[in-house]
């Protein structure tokens, strides 16, 4: 059985437009476009790590929902076969709140839900959990896999991706059930 990994936060989670509120609420200022094209959500690098912690924390991860066509093209896959893991670059340290995010909106949807951590290398995890597919918003994630053979699609069409030529791209749910019935 093939196993394809699926990123979590903005792959199959909006995640972005509650952290987005969030912020706004908890901050006062709305994160814009050109800043989001390289994810910066505070003034800096690490400023923009502990945002995205104390989000890991915060009672708004309830807000969060799946994105369109998510738990539906799940479950195509699912059925025709597939073996589905999440692998995260979430902190293991989140990870109750993260296995509770994917039980809400895909229950017995996954084998398995991989946290690998801030600025990781998710290909130790992918090669454990025998990945034949990596599906990911993350243009470095994707290139890293891409690198150590593992083959990927590009998902979305957001900031931080949106210009980044790649060449499996699927723009929603839709393409990304169709591109993924070839492998
Ligand atoms: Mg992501």
């Amino acid at each position: 059985m093939n196993t394809i990994a699926l990123d979590l936060d903005d792959t199959l989670v909006d995640t972005i437009a509650t952290l987005l509120d969030w912020i706004e609420e908890a901050r006062g200022y709305r994160v814009d476009e050109a800043r989001l094209a390289t994810y910066q959500l505070g003034a800096d690098e690490k400023q923009t790590a502990e945002i995205v912690d104390a989000f890991y924390d915060a009672a708004a991860h309830h807000k969060i929902n799946a994105i369109t066509g998510a738990a539906e093209g799940c479950r195509t896959l699912k059925e025709a076969g597939f073996n589905l893991v999440v692998v995260t670059a979430r902190k293991l340290e989140a990870a109750p709140v993260t296995n509770a995010l994917v039980d809400r909106l895909f229950p017995g949807v996954f084998a398995d839900v991989h946290s690998v951590g801030h600025h990781p290398d998710k290909v130790k995890a992918l090669r454990a959990a025998g990945a034949k597919l990596l599906i990911d918003d993350n243009a470095r994630q994707i290139r890293r896999a891409a690198d150590a053979g593992i083959p990927t699609i590009l998902f979305g069409s957001l900031p931080w991706n949106r210009d980044v030529a790649w060449p499996r791209r699927a723009r929603d749910w839709v393409d990304l059930v169709a591109m993924s019935g070839a492998f």
